[in-house]
């Protein structure tokens, strides 16, 4: 049987689209993916989504989507998409499990932190101090003292972001020249608040006797061996859009990312639609991503009432 709309991805844009499609009576198809939930699921607390005051579990955030889109017929299954042919009029898609066929596609498969690989990372991830999202946590490191890593643009504009909370951000980066752009990195360089770790690869999140980040080591190639005290470690070494699969059949950029067309959440493929951070490196933003999911299900809706 051919469904109507197979949106792959649970996060904020898979299941906006979700309620949107299942309030249209669409019945979706919703795949979860190797992160079910999606980027919010690895934030403790998201104090930015509209409509709650004192802020809302990024579980609970997305349990409550979920929940939402179920309550009006979306129905979901958890399958890895392996392999996909798109542009017929029914796309063929195959998973793990199943092949799924549909006539619209609206694609929400978000992106993945790239993450440094080194050891304490993972043991320390979330609320106990290592996070990839300044936006989200940078509140919480109020007074106190953070590194943030990488040399690009995301990793300075982080660095920026920290300083209107946190007492000193380090800026470390393996290299002594930088890939983000001359006023970022003027800007970062002009900051009080701000000192740069130059040369200098991180080896071991190091932690506490709280159980929670206490430093980031480093090899820094003029001193050796060193600890860099701080209470949270922001990395911000680039994202990995989670699109390798469509590769060959949609545009994406130099990056990877789905390129829609311009203010669009189309793409050349009728009746395959883009929402999220798959799509999307700019805002990057759960509220951007519930946004385009929104947007994605009204352009799925009005491209089937059309065929
Ligand atoms: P990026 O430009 O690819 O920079 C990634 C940085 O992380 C590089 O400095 C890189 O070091 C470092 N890095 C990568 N892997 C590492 C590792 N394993 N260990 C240590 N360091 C590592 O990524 P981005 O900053 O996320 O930017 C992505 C794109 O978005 C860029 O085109 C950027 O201009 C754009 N962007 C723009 C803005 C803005 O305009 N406001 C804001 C954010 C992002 P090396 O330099 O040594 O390779």
């Amino acid at each position: 049987m051919s469904e109507n709309v197979l949106i792959l991805g649970t996060g904020c844009a898979g299941l906006t689209a979700a309620i949107y499609a299942a309030r249209a009576n669409l019945s979706p198809l919703v795949l979860e993916g190797g992160q079910p939930g999606g980027q919010l699921t690895t934030t403790s607390e998201v104090e930015n989504f509209p409509g709650f005051a004192h802020g809302v579990d990024g579980n609970e955030l997305i349990g409550a989507m979920r929940a939402q889109a179920e309550r009006f017929g979306a129905r979901f299954e958890y399958d890895r998409i392996e392999s996909v042919e798109l542009a017929g009029a029914v796309k063929r898609l195959k998973g793990a499990e199943r092949t799924y066929e549909a006539k619209a596609v609206i694609l929400a498969t978000g992106a993945s932190p790239r993450l440094l690989g080194i050891p304490g990372e993972q043991e320390y991830y979330g609320g106990k101090g290592v996070t990839t999202c300044a936006t989200c946590d940078g509140a919480f490191y109020r007074g106190q003292e953070v590194a943030v890593v990488g040399g690009g643009d995301s990793a300075c504009e982080e660095a920026l972001f920290l300083t209107r909370f946190a007492s000193k951000v380090t800026l470390v980066h393996r290299r002594d020249s930088f890939r983000a752009s001359d006023i970022m990195v003027r800007r970062v360089k002009e900051h009080p608040k701000v000192e740069l770790a130059l040369n200098c690869s991180p080896l071991e999140v190091v932690g506490g006797p709280d159980g929670k980040v206490a430093g980031l080591k480093v090899a820094d190639k003029a001193a050796g061996e060193r600890v860099i005290p701080c209470k949270g470690v922001f990395i911000a070494i680039g994202h990995v859009p989670n699109t390798q699969v469509f590769a060959g059949q949609l545009p994406v950029d130099a990056n990877g990312y789905l390129v829609a067309g311009a203010n669009t959440v189309s793409t050349p493929i009728p009746g395959v639609f883009v929402a999220g951070d798959c799509a999307d490196h700019v805002y990057r933003q759960a509220i951007t991503a519930a946004g385009m999911g929104c947007r994605a299900a009204i352009e799925a809706e009005r491209w089937l009432a059309g065929h």
